[in-house]
């Protein structure tokens, strides 16, 4: 199925992208070949797959239909979201300036601070929702602009077009991690941006079964680059999980949907808490960038964070007394999760850094399920009162 000529709706795309028909037997779904290598028909001529490293058919029906959603020329599926990243990364040389987001994802940062620095190649982490701050972080080095939006645990929402417009500018590509919203709610190629990676273990999965990623590339010339560092690297995913992640993707949309109404309602119920002295969630309007979100997303997506008003004793108590909320990191789950970054996912940052991102005890992340809206509420407000 061809990406951008597509005329069918996103919905059909996820179930019906890159499903290739079982010639065999008829399955109506692609099956799992768990195989290392394929046989030749002559010394000259084999099925179009050699060995699983560099092609599989089933991670070729979830690399068609991941590209199709995000509208690219192509995709690898990686096995972890992390290695989505150092594949896309791969595509620096030593010598080579990343401007990136102070806030981002601590797995990535601990890549580009901790390892890619040693290799050479270096980076300046800038308050993205700040153009003039981006602007004035590009040097004659600069190669690549990453972006995160939104990000994490905050959900500041970064104007993706304005980055690309900056980077442009300096004959930079721009690179987005879209983890947080998929394809369904934000299509960075479609504002300019070169190179989308996503956490396939997030929402693209949806089901807290599988870790993955995936690199989609805007240009064929990328998708080929992409597609000789993924083989060469080794760092594509099996093809059970490609299989698990096609299995997840079907549903996309309406996990979506269905989540980030939940989402806005437990949001609306925070904001007005008395315990609760702050709500992050681009959907509501008192957001500091709630009209760009409105702009550049087709939804506000299903993660939000709020301060409690007395710090830890009611931010431990909503996660320790929670029931349907499991105190754990990862999100876009069907299940919903609830997490404290100073001793989770941001355990890793200073407390000079977190209190300079913002992060501190009072914060609580929240990643919404499909759960019911009024028991998810219902419990919260159990487990605020005490
Ligand atoms: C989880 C996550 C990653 C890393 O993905 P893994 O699948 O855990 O390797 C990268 N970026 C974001 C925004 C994430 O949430």
């Amino acid at each position: 199925m061809s990406s951008d000529s597509s005329p069918l709706h996103f919905e059909t795309q996820c179930i019906h992208g890159g499903v290739h028909k079982d010639q065999q037997y008829n399955s109506v779904t692609t099956p799992i070949y768990p195989t290392s290598t394929f046989y030749w028909n002559s010394l000259e001529s084999n099925s179009g797959y050699d060995y699983t490293r560099s092609g599989n058919p089933t991670r070729k029906a979830l690399e068609e239909n991941i590209a199709a959603l995000e509208k690219g020329a192509g995709c690898v599926a990686t096995s972890t979201g992390m290695s989505a990243i150092h594949c896309a990364m791969a595509l620096f040389s030593p010598g080579d300036h990343i401007v990136a987001p102070a806030d981002l994802y601590g797995g990535t940062f601990r890549l580009f601070e901790r390892f890619l620095k040693e290799k050479g190649i270096s980076f300046t982490f800038v308050d993205m929702t700040d153009a003039a701050k981006v602007e004035a972080a590009m040097t004659s080095t600069t190669k690549g602009l990453w972006i995160e939006t939104p990000s994490n645990p905050l959900l500041k929402v970064i104007d993706i077009a304005a980055m690309v417009r900056i980077a442009r500018s300096h004959s930079a590509i721009t690179l987005c991690d879209n983890t947080f919203l998929s394809p369904y709610l934000q299509r960075p190629i479609e504002m300019g941006v070169d190179i989308v990676v996503h956490s396939t273990t997030k929402y693209i999965n949806g089901h807290s079964d599988v870790v993955g990623g995936c690199v989609v590339s805007a240009s064929t010339d990328y998708a080929k680059k992409i597609a000789w560092i993924c083989n060469a690297l080794g760092l594509a995913c099996s093809p059970f999980d490609a299989w698990l992640v096609l299995r997840g993707i079907k549903t996309l949309g309406c996990r979506m949907d269905a989540q980030q109404a939940n989402a806005m309602a437990i949001a609306r119920f925070l904001e007005s808490h008395p315990l609760i002295e702050r709500v992050y969630y681009p959907g509501l309007e008192s957001h500091p960038q709630h009209q760009l979100a409105k702009e550049q997303q087709k939804g506000f997506g299903a993660m939000l964070s709020f301060d409690t008003k007395d710090g830890r004793p009611t931010a431990e108590r909503v996660c320790m007394k929670s029931k349907l909320f499991d105190v754990a990191e990862s999100l876009g789950g069907i299940e919903s999760l609830i997490s404290f970054p100073v001793t989770m996912s941001h355990a890793s940052m200073t407390p000079e850094a977190r209190a300079a991102a913002g992060i501190t005890e009072k914060t609580v992340r929240v990643s919404v399920g499909l759960e019911h809206a009024d028991d998810l509420i219902a419990d919260l407000r159990q487990a605020i009162d005490g």
